[in-house]
């Protein structure tokens, strides 16, 4: 029988008293919790509350990309202020302890993403199954966006899995799958996909005929109950608050999410208390504000509709079904391997028969890593196994409708790559390459269709990397760059399209940073010393761990590269050469700035530095937040972004930031470059690079638009309402 009319509920019942709700939010991928869904939820409990000829409640979604993906972070964004902000965490909390205590049992049935509000609303439920595939992911991401959960996530998740586990879903973020939540105590049941109709049947019906016992082990039981119990709680809290002490002044909401938690130990009603006020004030907070911005520009570069033109006559609808890979190396093995998981045919061609198969190890061990992680079955892994081969000769190549080249970095050899595979593939076929320093002009002319030739820029690893640089030469067609956009959205990366200029944008922008660091340790800075002032910056890690880590041969590379693009690059290249010569390379060669044993980085014995002073012992500086070292290596990148803006390198100066978080992990709490020149202010970021200047020369030069903006007092991103936004730079969803 169909009950009452809502646009994003089914309600159902059956005759054996079980009520179905099913949410299908209209015109929405994915569903999210908008006010117009919290409403007709809030209406649709209302009548279950009166009812009594219901046995049990079943949530579930209708859509296939998953159950709720959490709240619509478009509507968070545009909260006004604290009472509206305290208004919708009121509504949210108020449902939820309704749905707690329904008089009839409730059951969550999760598949597909389950995250943030969708997670809360499954926690209000009595019981919880899911099902057991890699797209089910369930979890707490909020603190992403610089906020924690405001809907009872952080009074309920510590009652249900215990107080460790909680806090590390509510201020790590990452969601777990549905075997893992089923290990935790999180959800009842995980249920193979196989078997996943009859297993919600039987559930339902072990529920409703009170069959159902959750069996907690023992063990898991007496853990949770020492943990939740005072001096249980208190020592892990504080253990908790000791961690998260050096981050809380860059994440604020890591304390705020202890301090919601710890009130709700103490005494439950006031922990919905504090989790409704730390929410409020986290929404102000420029983290939550840099974060957000920095979620819809992701959004943005994942949407094929900001780079697609609206010059669609050359339009090419041919589908890119089999990719072809020249050079199984590093780049070579980690790009066909990822393309083959991601349903790709993949044909990878090496130079001879031994580096074909020594290819072929390193595809197989990262597929063995791949498989393992995924807990993919026997059947799936030689499946997937199929659909990749790597050959000495251009059998299969010849299939290809994309090929990637990521062989050697010298020009002449991709030049020889592209003009053969010019004369050897079909004439629609798109060939990219790998390159990081070379130009796509140059590879492209050796062709007869540099229109279909463009630079497709993995970053290394090729699957955590989440960025890929789409590099468009100066005769590629608006059909090949959206069709390789296309492409690197089905890998489920994030594109960034740049222009053909030496080092792109990313290596561009971060080697004035890497190369000033290579400065102040032939100065006779300690390693360590500058790593750790830029890691208090908000950097993963310090730049030259960071060189370290990608190869002294390597940086070298880029950096000699660059030369055209970037002033007084010649001393970096010097030192670093110098090194390479000792055969110092860095973490592969177990040598380089630090020296590593086991994997792990310590001191150089044989250096002699001077000691380090971080204080702004320099009153010419005006206030902008940073010392002498952050100031000395961060303002190179900032200057460097705006002459990015200034040439056009990207689109939208929203890109240049976006690009440099998930790329080099640029501090994300900041923004970006471009919003940290927003926050300090263009007039004192210029004031201090004119006494850069004037200490280091040429290198430290501010950019004109720098001195302009500081002469008129403008920003690069208009500030409004709760958010920063840009009409032009960032294109709402
Ligand atoms: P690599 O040396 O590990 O691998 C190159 C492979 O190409 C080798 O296995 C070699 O045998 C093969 N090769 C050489 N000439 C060939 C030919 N004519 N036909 C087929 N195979 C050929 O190098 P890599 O680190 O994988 O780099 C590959 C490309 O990716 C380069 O252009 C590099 O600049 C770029 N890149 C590298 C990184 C990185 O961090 N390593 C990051 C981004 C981009």
């Amino acid at each position: 029988m169909n009950e009452k009319k809502y646009s994003s509920f089914d309600v159902t019942m059956n005759s054996a008293g079980v009520l179905t709700v099913t949410l299908d939010v209209p015109q929405r991928p994915m569903n999210v919790f908008t006010v117009e869904v919290i409403d007709e939820l809030d209406h649709i409990i209302t009548d279950i509350e009166s009812r009594r000829d219901v046995k049990l409640v079943v949530f579930c979604s209708d859509k296939e990309s998953g159950f709720l993906a959490g709240a619509d972070v478009r509507a968070i964004a545009n909260i006004a202020g604290p009472s509206q902000a305290g208004r919708l965490i009121d509504a949210g909390q108020q449902l939820f302890h309704r749905i707690d205590h329904l008089r009839v049992p409730t059951l969550a049935v999760i598949h597909g993403p389950c995250l943030g509000g969708g997670l809360e609303w499954s926690l209000a439920c009595d019981y919880r199954i899911a099902r057991d595939n890699s797209s089910t992911k369930i979890g707490l991401p909020e603190i992403k966006l610089g906020l924690i959960p405001g809907w009872g996530g952080t009074q309920r998740l510590p009652r249900q899995i215990g107080l460790t586990q909680s806090l590390k879903m509510i201020l790590q973020g990452k969601p777990v799958s549905a075997h893992t939540a089923a290990k935790i105590g999180l959800i009842d049941r995980a249920i193979s996909p196989d078997d996943w109709e009859d297993g919600v049947r039987h559930f339902i019906s072990e529920v409703l005929h009170s069959r159902y016992r959750r069996d907690t082990p023992m063990r898991q039981s007496i853990n949770r109950w020492l943990q939740l119990s005072r001096i249980g709680s208190s020592l892990i809290i504080r253990a908790t608050r000791r961690k998260v002490k050096h981050h809380e002044h860059q994440y604020p909401a890591l304390s705020a999410a202890v301090r919601a938690v710890e009130s709700g130990l103490q005494k439950q009603g006031a922990g919905y208390v504090t989790e409704r006020s730390e929410f409020v004030k986290l929404l102000a907070t420029a983290t939550c504000r840099n974060l957000l911005n920095l979620f819809f520009a992701r959004e943005s570069a994942r949407d094929i509709k900001t780079w697609a033109t609206r010059d669609r006559a050359d339009v090419h609808s041919h589908e890119i079904r089999r990719i072809g890979v020249i050079g199984a190396g590093a780049m070579g093995a980690g790009i066909g391997q990822f393309a083959a998981t991601h349903g790709y045919e993949v044909s990878m061609r090496e130079v001879d028969d031994s580096a074909a198969q020594y290819g072929r190890e390193r595809v197989e061990k990262l597929m063995k890593k791949y498989a393992e992680r995924n807990r993919l079955s026997l059947s799936a892994r030689s499946e997937l196994n199929q659909r990749i081969a790597v050959a000495s000769n251009d059998d299969a190549i010849v299939l290809s409708d994309l090929v990637i080249e990521a062989a050697v970095e010298r020009l002449e050899i991709k030049q020889e790559i592209f003009q053969h595979l010019d004369a050897l593939v079909a004439p629609d076929c798109i060939l990219a390459t790998n390159t990081s320093s070379l130009s796509v002009e140059k590879i492209a002319e050796k062709t007869k269709r540099p229109e279909r030739v463009a630079g497709l820029h993995f970053f290394n690893p090729v699957h955590r990397m989440e960025l890929v640089e789409v590099v468009r030469g100066s005769r590629t067609n608006n059909d090949t760059i959206t069709r390789l956009v296309a492409f690197v959205r089905s890998l489920g990366k994030t594109p960034i399209v740049t222009k053909d200029s030496p080092g792109f944008l990313v290596n561009r922008v971060l080697f004035p940073y890497l190369g000033e660091a290579v400065l102040m340790y032939n100065e006779g800075y300690a390693p360590a010393d500058i790593d750790r002032e830029l890691r208090h910056f908000g950097m993963p890690m310090g730049p030259l761990q960071l060189i370290d880590q990608v190869g002294v041969d390597i940086a070298m590379h880029v950096a000699g590269s660059l030369g055209d693009v970037l002033v007084g690059l010649d001393p970096v290249v010097d030192v670093l050469s110098g090194m390479v010569e000792e055969g110092e390379l860095g973490k592969k060669a177990g040598c380089g700035f630090y020296r590593y044993r086991d994997g792990k980085a310590m001191p150089r014995s044989d250096q002699t530095t001077v000691p380090m002073t971080v204080l702004d012992v320099n009153d010419r500086f005006m206030a902008d937040g940073l010392n002498m070292i952050q100031r000395r290596l961060v303002y190179p990148m900032l200057a460097e972004s705006v002459r990015c803006k200034e040439q056009e390198v990207v689109r939208d100066d929203w890109m240049i930031d976006l690009a440099m978080v998930l790329a080099t992990g640029f501090a994300p709490h900041r923004g970006g470059p471009l919003r940290v020149i927003d926050s300090i202010g263009a007039r004192v970021v210029y004031e201090n690079m004119l006494q850069l200047q004037m200490i280091h020369g040429v290198r430290m030069s501010p950019p004109e638009t720098l001195a302009s903006m500081a002469d008129k007092g403008s920003r690069f991103f208009v500030r409004e309402g709760s958010i920063d936004s840009s009409e032009k730079e960032m294109p709402s969803n």
